[in-house]
């Protein structure tokens, strides 16, 4: 079945605005991490297991700003660095990672990236415990995990506060630095199209003052794919199914895709990573849900929503986490037992309008 509750308390917390951004002390005391290292300090920066365009773009972004300012040993990994996905095999700052066998295994400051909770980094996990960590996160579900917190909610990127710390420290955006903080805020703000603020587009417009190309960049990163993943969507898209009862009757499109629905197209995981989109653009639903799996009884669950249904409480409530238009959680067992615990979850996660005030 699917994961139990991680931390029960956290189940019955609001999800959305439960908590501001960083405190100017937070901000202080992270400035002065860096400030202080020794130039022989060994820094670690880590992202989330299955890293997408934001974890790793924050990571490696922020990593080639702190090498700009020439203090301490720097290395990053993530669990599972020995596969960086496709798209983002050509990213600027990859010489900085190492696997994660590799990674200090006492560094003197570990910093984490787009990662909500201690679960979702493996066994690095433990850096955090033996080391001053600093939290650089936007997910409200974030568990306030390690000892400085710049975990900002209403950030549509873990690369909107990342760039606000390189500023803080008086690193100067170059080209390089900006293509990682780029790709990172053009997925998870779905190529601008969610969390569309003025910020949002300042953020982008100083990035592309750099010089970087963001039509090179983004065809690089959405839009190359191999033939057969195409002839792969037409498969698992055609057995999508919507429920218009589920979520009291918000609607819900589903659909799923199989390791051996990967090994028939010749495919590799990441190719499955769009598809959530094609799905949840049925008008007639206010939540989209993709399954994809990872073994075999394990799943990936991508979660998503128009706004009438919290998906990060679903998520939360299931082992995972996530925003509250989208989340996602691993789920165990068969895709139907899995579908009958979102179901469930759903009947309890529609916003109400006392709740979303
Ligand atoms: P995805 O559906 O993989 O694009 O993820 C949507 C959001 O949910 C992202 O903010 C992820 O960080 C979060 N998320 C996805 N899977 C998990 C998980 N297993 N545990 C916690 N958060 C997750
Ligand atoms: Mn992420
Ligand atoms: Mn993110």
């Amino acid at each position: 079945m699917t994961g139990g509750l991680v931390d029960p308390a956290l189940a019955d917390a609001p999800c959305l605005g439960a908590a501001g951004g960083p405190t100017e002390a937070d901000w202080a005391a992270a400035v002065k991490v860096v400030r202080d290292l020794p130039p022989d300090g060994r820094v670690l920066l880590i992202c989330h297991v299955n890293p997408d365009g934001d974890a790793l773009g924050s990571m490696l972004g922020f990593g080639l700003g702190l090498s700009r300012l020439a203090v301490g040993n720097l290395q990053a990994t993530f669990p599972g660095s020995a596969e960086v996905p496709e798209p983002f095999q050509g990213m600027p700052g990859l010489d900085l990672l190492v696997p994660e066998a590799d990674a200090y295994p006492d560094p003197d400051v570990t910093i984490c990236f787009d990662a909500a909770s201690e679960a979702r980094l493996g066994r690095l996990a433990d850096r955090l415990r033996d080391s001053v960590s600093i939290v650089v996160d936007h997910h409200a579900s974030n568990t306030r995990f390690g000892t400085i917190h710049l975990v900002d909610p209403q950030a549509a990127a873990t690369s909107v506060v990342a760039e606000e710390w390189l500023t803080r420290l008086g690193v100067e955006l170059d080209a390089e630095i900006a293509e990682c903080l780029y790709i990172a805020l053009a997925t998870d703000t779905g190529s601008f199209r969610f969390d569309v603020t003025a910020a949002v587009h300042q953020l982008a417009a100083r990035l592309l003052a750099t010089g970087i190309r963001a039509d090179e960049i983004s065809r690089r990163i959405f839009d190359t794919r191999p033939f057969d993943s195409v002839r792969l969507y037409g498969e698992v898209l055609s057995r999508a199914e919507f429920d218009p009862a589920a979520a009291q009757g918000r609607g819900l499109v589903w659909t799923y895709a199989t390791l051996e629905d990967l090994a028939r197209y010749g495919q590799r995981p990441y190719v499955l990573e769009p598809l959530i989109d094609s799905i949840r653009c049925a008008m007639e639903a206010d939540v989209s849900c993709l399954i994809k799996q990872v073994a075999p009884e394990e799943w990936a669950v991508s979660l998503r929503s128009k706004g009438e249904v919290d998906v990060s409480r679903v998520a939360v409530n299931l082992g995972g986490g996530g925003h509250q238009l989208a989340a996602g959680f691993t789920g165990h067992g068969s895709v139907f037992e899995i579908m009958d615990a979102i179901r469930a979850e759903l009947e309890k996660s529609v916003i109400t309008p006392d709740a979303a005030a």
